[in-house]
């Protein structure tokens, strides 16, 4: 059975109790947001999610996207919940005010995309792309286009889809073939097929604006000479209203894993009509505005299944009976105790809860830098915010979706055969966040990101934003007796990081090859250091409320618990990555291809 309540209590715990002190500052133009109101914008957010989105959720996956006579349509009761989002607001919530945006603080606005995320993760790609979209536009757009496509984009009237993929070319997007033929009058002439372009063709909004990446003639070869473009579905008139078709057709749409209520279209572009966004041979720059914002927001989609699929394993626990506790018996009415009291169920729903705690925690953390990047005054705040963002997006991106599918994966186990079992609801989760993994860049490809661009960059500047708090908080809490174990066990943890830093810089110099092969380990251990930073920081916080006596003692123990689960049994983890990161490429790259 899917179960989704939005864990408001931790999302406020998170926005306003955890990270009062992180060097951002006070963000004086964001001032109006006060607690009380964004806690309001979250509780509403709630209803929709819980109410509207997450009761088409099962349908949409039984029914998923039908392509019929070149028009998509989704599953029935999209089109009216989609109508009611956009008309409640929730497509402009983070946008700039300059376009009819509501100008939300993004650390609100990313407890609001896992709400939706967790209750239809399929739902959340047409507004989730339209908002990557508008950030490409608003950065590198001329002041025309800004004007002609943000508003109707911004209020959600209009949709968005990112155009890169080609069938021969994913990760490499140097190879791709889609030409853009300047035109006397300034636009260009698109022609060429993406495929699995999310939300590329469907039924919710009267146009679809898409941002294609392609190549002029005289382009260099290779990623350098790629250039972005705005083509819309319908040439818009004049007056703003739809005009002519604009030679873009779907010719299919992908039979997928999950995500089935999600379009994912082949689309053949023919001498389409676009507009350069950015510099000609540039592209790369202006999608990579739209893909770092995508990249954290498919961050917290795992997040949202992994909660979606924590809740549905707790409801079901609590409910399933089988066997005996072993420390005596808990439901003598019964003919067995219900299964939550078994150890082994206990670890996997005290994973999955520390995984979700923590990736909400470090959400928190690195979308008030997002907002502070904006909105900070002081310049040295900023870049550190800056800093920070870049660091982090490639492990938000790949360890939230790898521990959200695991999470689903646990869901299942705990369920025993029936999760397997369509009608429990929650298989559906694994292959929902299974494709998280894969899509704005595979997970492969942020730990490259991180180590081969990130971590030597302005000599190793972006790390010091991370190392620095983590480094002053051991310092400032080691002797503390209460928390003295958990801030040990920070203190090794992140003394392995700074060594596997410190052997990846100096081998990778010699060898990239030596980093190529450390990077996916690399990049869990330093998410296991910001998740173990985050639970030593709220420990630190829950203790202090319970000592100062509170009437939510509940939520702060339970919090203690957690943080000293994640102490336990996960950080340990650390260990093996950094032993694993030690080892070097050599048994990685052993064998010649042909040994295979
Ligand atoms: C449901 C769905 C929705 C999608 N939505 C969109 C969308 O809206 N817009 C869009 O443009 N695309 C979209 N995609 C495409 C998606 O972004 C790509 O599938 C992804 O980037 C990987 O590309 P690929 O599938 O060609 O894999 P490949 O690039 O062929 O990679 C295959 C494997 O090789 C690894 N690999 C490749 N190169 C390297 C390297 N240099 N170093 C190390 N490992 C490497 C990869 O990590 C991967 O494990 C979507 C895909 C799906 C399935």
């Amino acid at each position: 059975m899917q179960v989704y309540e939005a864990p408001l209590r931790d999302m406020k715990f998170v926005l306003h109790e955890l990270h009062n002190d992180d060097g951002f500052g006070n963000l004086e133009a964001l001032a109006e947001f006060t607690p009380d109101l964004t806690d309001a914008i979250l509780e509403e957010a709630a209803k929709v999610a819980q109410e509207v989105l997450l009761p088409l959720n099962r349908g949409g996956d039984a029914e998923g996207c039908i392509l019929e006579n070149g028009v998509v349509r989704t599953p029935t009761g999209f089109k009216e919940a989609y109508a009611m989002f956009r008309d409640g607001g929730w497509c402009a919530l983070a946008s700039d005010p300059q376009w009819g945006g509501q100008g939300l603080p993004e650390s609100v606005n990313k407890m609001t995309e896992e709400m939706i995320c967790a209750a239809n993760v399929s739902f959340s790609l047409y507004p989730g792309l339209t908002h990557g979209g508008t950030t490409a536009i608003e950065g590198h757009a001329s002041d025309e286009l800004k004007q002609r496509f943000l508003p109707k984009m911004v209020s959600g009237e209009w949709s968005g889809t990112m155009c890169l993929t080609e069938s021969h070319c994913g990760t490499d997007l140097g190879l791709l073939r889609t030409r853009a033929v300047p035109q006397d009058d300034g636009s260009y002439k698109l022609t060429g097929s993406k495929i699995f372009i999310s939300a590329g063709e469907h039924d919710l909004t009267e146009n679809i604006i898409h941002l294609v990446l392609a190549r002029m003639p005289d382009a260099p070869a290779g990623v350098k000479g790629i250039s972005l473009f705005l083509v819309p579905k319908y040439l818009p008139k004049d007056d703003g209203s739809v005009g002519p078709a604009n030679g873009v057709s779907v010719s299919a749409i992908e039979h997928k894993m999950g995500l089935k209520a999600s379009a994912t279209c082949q689309l053949n572009f023919d001498d389409s009509v676009g507009w350069l966004v950015g510099k000609p041979h540039k592209g790369m720059e202006a999608m990579f505005t739209m893909m770092n914002t995508e990249r954290v927001s498919v961050g917290v989609q795992g997040l949202g299944v992994g909660e979606a699929a924590y809740q549905s394993a707790v409801y079901y626990a609590k409910d399933r009976l089988q066997g005996r506790s072993l420390s005596g018996v808990k439901n003598p009415g019964g003919p067995a105790d219900p299964i939550i009291v078994h150890p082994d169920v206990r670890r996997m729903l005290m994973t999955m809860r520390a995984y979700n705690e923590g990736c909400r925690a470090i959400t928190a953390w690195v979308s008030r830098a997002l907002d502070a990047e904006k909105h900070a005054t002081d310049p040295e705040a900023r870049q550190r915010a800056e800093d920070f963002v870049a660091l982090m997006t490639p492990v938000v991106k790949a360890l939230f979706t790898d521990l959200g599918f695991e999470s689903a994966n646990l869901a299942v186990q705990v369920y025993g055969g029936h999760g397997y079992i369509a009608e429990s609801g929650v298989e559906q989760y694994v292959r929902d966040a299974r494709i998280a993994m894969i899509y704005e860049g595979t997970n492969g490809i942020q730990a490259l990101d991180l180590v081969g661009r990130k971590l030597p960059a302005h000599m190793g500047r972006y790390l010091r934003s991370f190392f620095h708090p983590v480094s002053t908080f051991i310092e400032a809490n080691k002797a503390d007796a209460d928390l003295g174990k958990m801030v040990e066990g920070l203190e090794k943890a992140f003394g392995a990081l700074q060594l596997s830093t410190a052997t990846i810089a100096e081998r990778g110099m010699r060898d990239p090859e030596e980093a190529a092969a450390a990077a996916t380990d690399y990049t869990r251990l330093l998410g296991l250091v910001a998740m173990g930073y985050c639970f030593a920081k709220a420990a630190f916080v829950a203790q202090t409320a319970l000592k100062g006596g509170t009437d939510e003692a509940d939520f702060y123990k339970a919090k203690l618990a957690t943080a000293r689960f994640f102490f336990d049994r996960i950080l340990p983890q650390a260990t093996s990555a950094f032993l694993a990161i030690k080892s070097g490429k050599a048994s990685m790259m052993a064998l010649e291809a042909a040994a295979f």
